[in-house]
């Protein structure tokens, strides 16, 4: 039988465990954390993301702030506004949501925010230090797997690992924060020949691409685990992942639902970035004091 890893609830018991943090800190007089989140244009889904991550702060005592910028602005503009984020004490993480309209350079403004307030782990920086095990925040997505693995004790050491789709925000960091956990990944994408072979022989599958019910039955061996990150919406509207989860599920051991899966752990791990980063300041301002 197989068990549904419970994503909400996960990210339920991650968010109180940050609440008693913050509390800790309001007790103390000390200051909040504080998030910026900036968007740019009119995306809905954008927008959606936007608000959640804005009132998962409210929730939690995270300072915030929101700045919702015209579609026409221009890169300059943009860049002199994370300049000035970056230097605001009450800030310790920015994230800017992509993506960005087309004039504006998505990686000229990820590098423009300061590593030490790159909560969303985007920064070459932290992406470069995430290979030796020392990044100071890691992607959100791939940190919530991780996470989720690690509450249900499944012990990547020695499991081969295959993972369906190679974006820099969820595979590729994925693969390489596995990989220090001792597991042999195998990292596949659209040019990936034989799929079905990798697939059948895996221990942990992830599927990150993007397609309504990709990962079918036949694709995965009895007693393996499944995690869909995918997002995608079905010709009535709902919300669907990358796997086949009615009939994949009859062979897993232990599998992520499409919704209440990967998807809460997302803003679970940003909220959790954004104390760690307050934290991070709080032990350099007691060092000061020394
Ligand atoms: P992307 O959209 O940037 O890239 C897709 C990847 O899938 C590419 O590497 C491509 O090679 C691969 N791919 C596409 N079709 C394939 C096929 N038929 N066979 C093998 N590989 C194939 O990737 P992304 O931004 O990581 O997004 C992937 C999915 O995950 C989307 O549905 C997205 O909405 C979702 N997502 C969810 C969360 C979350 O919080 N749950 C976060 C990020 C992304």
């Amino acid at each position: 039988m197989t068990k549904i890893i419970d994503g909400k609830k996960v990210s339920t018991e991650i968010k109180e465990e940050l609440k008693k943090d913050i509390d800790r800190l309001k007790k103390d007089g000390s200051r909040v954390p504080g998030l910026a989140v900036v968007i740019v244009g009119e995306n809905p889904a954008s927008k959606v993301y936007v608000n959640s991550k804005v009132k998962s702060c409210e929730y939690l005592g995270i300072y915030s702030e929101k700045y919702s910028l015209d579609s026409e602005i221009s890169e300059e503009e943009l860049l002199n506004l994370i300049e000035k984020l970056n230097k605001k004490d009450e800030i310790d993480g920015i994230l800017v949501q992509l993506p960005l309209p087309k004039h504006i350079d998505d990686d000229k403004v990820i590098e423009s925010i300061a590593p030490e307030k790159d909560v969303d782990g985007f920064h070459p920086i932290n992406l470069g230090k995430l290979v030796t095990g020392k990044a100071k925040f890691k992607s959100c997505t791939p940190y919530g797997i991780m996470e989720l693995l690690k509450r249900y004790e499944v012990n990547l050491s020695g499991k081969d690992v295959v993972i369906i789709g190679r974006s820099n925000i969820v595979g590729k960091p994925l693969s390489i924060m596995m990989t220090n956990e001792s597991a042999t990944v195998t990292l596949c994408h659209s040019k990936t020949k034989n799929l079905i072979e990798k697939t059948q022989n895996a221990d942990i599958i992830v599927v990150a691409i993007g397609v309504e019910k990709f990962l079918t039955k036949d694709m995965v061996k009895n007693g393996s685990i499944v995690i869909d990150v995918g997002i995608n919406r079905t010709s009535t509207g709902k919300l669907c992942g990358d796997v086949d989860f009615e009939n994949v599920s009859e062979k897993t051991s232990l599998i992520t639902p499409v919704p209440g899966g990967v998807g809460p752990m997302t803003i679970a791990m940003l909220m959790k970035n954004t104390v760690k980063s307050r934290f991070e300041k709080n032990k350099k301002e007691v060092e000061k004091w020394k």
